[in-house]
């Protein structure tokens, strides 16, 4: 009966997000006086895995296939449903990301779940099984009752502090029978991002709009950046200019990022861009317009020209870092 969480990893390195989700499974195992059970796939080291315990986890289930290790939605999903059934589970919890878009919905087919997609909340159980979760794209909120016996939850990332406990989990082999269909996807190449700080991880980010006019002008926000410790993003135009990477664009057609602090410069803040970005805890937009409407989103606002503000707070973070 315990509730299973699907863990991520990075060549072997357990993602922080998946931290969080563990943590997150672990408070739902709480109200429902039930252990935890994370579902590991793919190459990792034991030690990785135990480290599971200091969020909560009592167990870790591995399936050590190492063709896991790409994401294949299918084989993903098969073995999720065959541990959510060795463990009797009735709350399976993934991440709101690229791999749980991939994962979630079909698990809830094959268990005949009820799924709540972009979960902000842990479930009030005091009103059955509500969770709060994001519509229209962070422009609302919605509370939905989750009235099937089985439930998939995919949680926002960033949506809670990490705090470790004590603990250590036990790993647990598990083997799975993939049907034929299970890889029928050929991975061809993988590209991997560079970049000090993953954006989807990171808990600053700096991000530039077309108000940077050109890539040439780019070094300004990867000093601030620098500085800060934080990942750099852009809206969609600049990464339709070749600008910047794509991977960088957030936004309605891009990456949703629920950083500490998002740094805005030279973005008009359109519907579209904000509704990547809006779940940020802090948001500072420096902006030349001071009618631009992203400072009605803004926790703080700049108004002036980015090119001479930007190199004024690279500088007084500098300052302040010594
Ligand atoms: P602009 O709108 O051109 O704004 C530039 C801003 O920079 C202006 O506010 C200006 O005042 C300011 N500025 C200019 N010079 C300076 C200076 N020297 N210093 C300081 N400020 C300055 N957009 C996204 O970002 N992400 C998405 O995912 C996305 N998806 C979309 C999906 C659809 C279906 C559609 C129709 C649009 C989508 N867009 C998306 C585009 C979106 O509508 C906006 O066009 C886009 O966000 C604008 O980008 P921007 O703010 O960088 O550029």
């Amino acid at each position: 009966m315990s509730v299973l969480v699907l863990v991520e990893h990075t060549e072997g390195t357990i993602k922080k997000k998946s931290f969080e989700a563990v943590q997150y499974a672990a408070g739902i195992a709480k109200q429902q006086n039930t252990s935890v059970t994370a579902l590991v796939l793919g190459t990792v080291a034991d030690g990785e895995m135990t480290a599971l315990g200091q969020y909560g986890a009592q167990k870790v289930l591995h399936v050590a296939d190492a063709r896991l290790n790409e994401l294949h939605g299918r084989a993903y999903a098969a073995a999720v449903t065959a541990a959510a059934q060795k463990e009797g589970s009735k709350v399976i919890v993934t991440l709101n990301d690229v791999n749980g878009r991939a994962v979630a919905p079909r698990v809830a087919v094959k268990l005949q779940a009820g799924l709540v997609a972009g979960a902000l909340s842990y479930p009030d159980t005091e009103k059955g099984f509500v969770v709060k979760k994001t519509v229209f794209s962070g422009k609302a909120f919605a509370f939905v009752d989750v009235t099937s016996p089985v439930k998939v939850i995919m949680l926002m990332p960033n949506t809670f502090q990490l705090q470790k406990v004590d603990g250590t989990a036990t790993v647990e082999k598990l083997d799975v029978a993939f049907g034929d269909k299970a890889f029928g996807v050929t991975v061809k190449e993988v590209n991997k991002v560079k970049g000090e700080v993953p954006l989807a991880e990171a808990e600053l980010v700096v991000s530039g709009g077309r108000g940077m006019k050109g890539p040439e002008n780019w070094g300004l926000i990867e000093d601030l950046a620098k500085e800060l410790g934080a990942a750099t993003a852009c809206s969609r135009p600049v990464a339709d200019s070749h600008w910047r990477p794509h991977h960088e664009h957030v936004g309605q057609t891009g990456g949703t990022i629920r950083p500490n602090l998002y740094i805005a410069v030279g973005i008009s803040g359109a519907i579209q861009h904000l509704a990547g970005v809006n779940g940020s805890k802090t948001i500072v937009v420096i902006n030349k317009d001071p009618e631009a409407p992203f400072f009605k989103a803004a926790t703080y606002g700049v108004v002036g020209d980015a090119m001479e503000i930007l190199p004024r707070l690279t500088t007084a973070v500098k300052k302040f870092k010594e």
